[in-house]
């Protein structure tokens, strides 16, 4: 059976086509230079932009191209399968900054930022894990506090996304008293801001190509207007609100990851023989395929439901969690059994189900962990 989205339109096939063979032609050969540089040439930056692919949900007023997230999904699912080394850090400029700005920012802020960042010029980050505070959000200790028509921003974050490379960060900081209600989300630009420091490009064991960085608040500014909603006090309700997207899009890499995965294996242990045979035909290879062949079908059905009820605006933080934690669960399963089935050569660079397997562990953890994802959904039971 030939199963399609429900939410692909032959608009979307045209776009995608074109997207897919740009992908492989002007991306992907320069994948394994940004895996040894630990960061994505910003000239990629700009040709994503060219091709409409860096904001596409964002109105084109704002330079996208107005459309649904169903074009946000597309791209990444494709980049997932294609180019999975660029797809970390622009998820978060794209996937999350962007819209951050686009639902919290002044007109003004829309105007200076949006466009740009749909140009690929303007990369974004958020700041929200610290040293001593990443699943307990409440407890963040950065400060920003308004001296005359500046905040001024003092603490550190860790493990951030797009860290050497961004323009403009969304830092959680506190600007009132302890717990949720004391946090805030300044849109800090990090340019002539002799107050920021990006700190060390982090060794990770994965995601080689993404940049994870600690950062450093002296003193660094932001102008008042730039406390996102426009008052004080909201970051942590406004963050609660945009967690649902963030923990789809986690969930739209995994199926696309697992999906790749079964296809690379089923292809790899048709031609490798042993024993006179491929090793597809032991029934032990044939089983373990089938059995995650049948569980990304199972994820891709759950995900649609979750992108249709996002596009129809009512995707609940239980659902985008439920999403997130089985998927991203069942992705390191099955790369895990996919390498298996590769034998050493899966434990080589230069077959990309090792690359898939050392990147897909960290999808439990960032974006919410999963004992968070089922702490929120034990909540509604
Ligand atoms: C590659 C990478 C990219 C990242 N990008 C960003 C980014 O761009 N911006 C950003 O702000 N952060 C980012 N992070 C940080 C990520 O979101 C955090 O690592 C994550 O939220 C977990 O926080 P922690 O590391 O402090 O772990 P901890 O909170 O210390 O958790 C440790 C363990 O305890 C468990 N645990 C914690 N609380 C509970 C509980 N109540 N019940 C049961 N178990 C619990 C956790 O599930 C986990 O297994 C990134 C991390 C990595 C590695």
């Amino acid at each position: 059976m030939q199963y399609r989205s429900p939410w692909m339109t032959e608009e979307l096939d045209t776009f995608r086509d074109q997207f897919r063979k740009f992908l492989e032609k002007d991306l992907a050969p320069h994948a394994e230079k940004w895996r040894k540089q630990k960061m994505v040439d910003r000239s990629a930056w700009l040709k994503l932009g060219e091709m409409g692919a860096l904001v596409p949900s964002v109105p084109e007023a704002y330079g996208g191209l107005g459309a649904s997230f169903a074009y946000d999904a597309a791209i990444y699912e494709d980049m997932e399968s294609i180019v999975p080394d660029a797809l970390s850090g622009v998820t978060v400029s794209s996937g999350i900054v962007a819209h951050y700005i686009l639902n919290y920012g002044s007109e003004e802020q829309k105007q200076r930022w949006l466009p740009a960042m749909a140009r690929g010029e303007l990369i974004g980050g958020i700041a929200m894990t610290e040293p001593g505070t990443g699943s307990d959000l409440q407890s963040v200790r950065t400060t920003a506090k308004l001296e005359g028509d500046t905040y001024v921003i003092n603490g550190q974050k860790t493990f951030i996304t797009n860290g050497q490379n961004a323009d403009l960060i969304i830092v959680v900081a506190r600007t009132g008293g302890p717990g949720a209600k004391g946090l805030s989300l300044i849109a800090m630009e990090t340019k002539d801001n002799p107050g920021f420091k990006r700190g060390r490009n982090l060794d990770k064991i994965g995601l080689h190509a993404s940049d994870t960085s600690e950062l450093f608040f002296d003193n660094a500014t932001a102008p008042k207007e730039n406390v996102l909603g426009g008052e004080e006090g909201k970051g942590f309700a406004q963050l609660m609100q945009q967690l649902p997207q963030e923990r789809l899009i986690i969930a739209v890499g995994a199926v696309a990851a697992m999906e790749r995965a079964v296809k690379l294996t089923t292809d790899y242990t048709r031609e490798r023989k042993a024993f006179g045979q491929p090793i597809l035909d032991f029934q032990n290879t044939a089983f373990t395929l089938a059995e995650r062949k049948t569980e990304a079908f199972i994820a891709r059905v759950f995900v649609d439901f979750c992108i249709e009820r996002l596009i129809a605006g009512d995707l609940d933080a239980v659902t985008a969690s439920m999403a997130k934690w089985w998927t991203t669960q069942k992705q390191v399963e099955t790369v895990d059994e996919c390498l298996q089935l590769h034998g050493g050569y899966g434990y080589m660079q230069e077959y990309p189900i090792g690359r898939m397997f050392v990147d897909a562990r960290i999808q439990k953890i960032y974006g919410g962990t999963n004992e968070v994802m089922k702490l929120l959904i034990a909540r509604s039971l």
